[in-house]
């Protein structure tokens, strides 16, 4: 047996995620010294109530109420307690005490990742997050080392598990969206609560950490367009399985060139000498990105449209690598340990290693459009009233917004309430201005020949 150097890691959470870290720690300690070149000591563990029952068998002793002396003297520190407050102060007071420091909190780095970064900046330290997007799988090493040569031009991801869970049943069964939720609940894919996921929240989240990566760029959380799925009914599952598509809750994480005129949501480029803004222009003239999370149509034969019930998977288009696709479990106490020992490893190693950490990247600092710019194409759902000439005059309003028709269909339905035959267009458009569309289907509302805009997605994908 190897004398190892040891390493004293402290965990911070034993819910979920953090039980089946410390169990697999225990459990693997001598094989994971053996990658990590370094023997990992799990020193404690602390919890809000240590008698509390586990997921897994863990030592009595280990833990403890009191965070704050584990964090003393601590070469590794795990934060899987979730939430804002009190894991921000942990994490810094980890980062100022020498400590690296492993997350998985996307709520934290999502809002304030930068600060974090900055600090352990100061002082050397690496802040590692592979289990912060897309849970088990391996997406934030690949965007920031993997693909660091390469330039990332779009990313969708299927980045949270209780959504596509909800439209896939939907999709692949009939079911109702509220029975779907009730039953999601009971399997424990969905919280009580289910706000977070299907409005978008937690999708967001990881859309602003997977687009800072990719394009080098703090992403704010608040820069991020989200809309969620609580409009999505049978109805406009049905539309979309009959023009051949699916629905899915996607991540959008896209650069646009030709953008000069973008304003800015993101960093300020304050301090940059005129010279790194003469080379910032010829690398980046032009470019700005977008970043959005909302339901979009997805083509059937698109590989994302196979990601069924609760998985993720996360399609990355770069310049030279071409299309990649990372598939596999987004969440999962036991899966998602995964990634946070892969990142408990790494940090081991580099603490051997010595020298200071690798900071983020974000000196691109390329501008974030509002989503008025971004430009996809949609398919329109109307109800309007069956007679001669309504067509035409819809025709007509899309022409003068801008909005260029590609498909329509019309079927004749009937609507008991209206006491008038109506028809169901179902209009396919070539890519327009998200500005421009909206302003166009506010006037189609108002127009006296359109009963109702019953829906109205983007197509993405293609
Ligand atoms: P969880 O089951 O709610 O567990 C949270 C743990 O933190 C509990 O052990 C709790 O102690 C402890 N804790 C909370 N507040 C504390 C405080 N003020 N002081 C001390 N301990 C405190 O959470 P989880 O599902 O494991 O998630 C942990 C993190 O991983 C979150 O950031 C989450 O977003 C992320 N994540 C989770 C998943 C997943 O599948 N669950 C996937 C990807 C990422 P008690 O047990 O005593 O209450």
């Amino acid at each position: 047996m190897i004398d190892y150097r040891r390493l004293r890691v402290a965990l911070l959470g034993a819910g979920a995620v953090g039980s089946q870290v410390a169990a697999l720690l225990l459990k693997h300690g001598d094989e994971l010294a053996d990658r990590a070149g370094a023997a990992l000591e799990l020193v404690g563990i602390a919890v809000r109530d240590p008698d509390a029952p586990r997921e897994t068998d863990l030592p009595r002793e280990l833990f403890t109420t009191d965070a704050e002396s584990l964090i003393i003297g601590a070469d590794i520190v795990i934060e899987l307690m979730g939430g804002i407050e009190p894991a921000k102060t942990y994490l810094l007071q980890a980062i100022n005490s020498g400590a690296d420091v492993v997350t998985a909190n996307k709520a934290l780095l999502a809002t304030h990742g930068p600060e974090i970064f900055d600090a352990a900046d100061q002082v050397g330290a690496q802040v590692y997050y592979e289990a912060a997007a897309a849970g088990a799988i391996p997406i934030i090493r690949p965007l920031r080392d993997s693909l660091a040569g390469d330039r990332v031009r779009r990313i969708m991801g299927i980045v949270n598990g209780t959504t596509n869970y909800i439209l896939d049943r939907m999709d692949t069964e009939g079911a109702d969206f509220s029975d779907v939720v009730a039953e999601a609940q009971a399997l424990g894919y969905a919280e009580a609560d289910p706000t977070a996921d299907v409005e978008g929240y937690d999708a967001a989240q990881k859309a602003a950490i997977l687009a800072s990566l990719a394009f080098h760029t703090t992403v704010p959380l608040h820069a991020v367009h989200r809309e969620g799925i609580t409009s999505i009914d049978k109805f406009a599952i049905d539309a979309a399985r009959h023009a051949g598509y699916v629905i899915k809750l996607l991540a959008v994480c896209e650069r646009l060139e030709n953008e000069t005129d973008a304003s800015s949501t993101g960093a300020s480029r304050n301090g940059a000498s005129p010279l790194l803004d003469d080379r910032r222009a010829a690398a980046y003239g032009g470019e700005a990105i977008s970043v959005r999370v909302y339901p979009a149509l997805i083509h059937r034969d698109h590989p994302l449209a196979s990601v069924h019930g609760a998985n993720n998977a996360v399609f990355v288009e770069a310049e030279a690598a071409g299309n990649l696709m990372f598939y596999g479990a987004g969440a999962g106490g036991v899966q998602t340990a995964s990634a946070v020992l892969g990142d408990i490893v790494s940090a081991a190693r580099r603490h051997i290693a010595g020298g200071v950490g690798v900071g983020e990247s974000t000196r691109a600092n390329l501008p974030i459009v509002p989503i008025g710019r971004v430009t996809t194409r949609y398919q329109i759902t109307l109800e309007v009233e069956d007679r001669p000439g309504v067509l035409a005059t819809v025709a007509g309003i899309l022409s003068e917004g801008r909005v260029s028709i590609a498909t329509v269909e019309q079927t004749v339905i009937d609507h008991p309430d209206l006491g008038v035959p109506v028809a169901r267009l179902v209009i396919g458009t070539h890519k327009a201005r998200e500005q421009d569309l909206s302003d166009t289907v506010d006037r189609l509302a108002a127009s006296g020949v359109v009963e109702r805009v019953v829906s109205v997605l983007r197509v993405e994908g293609d």
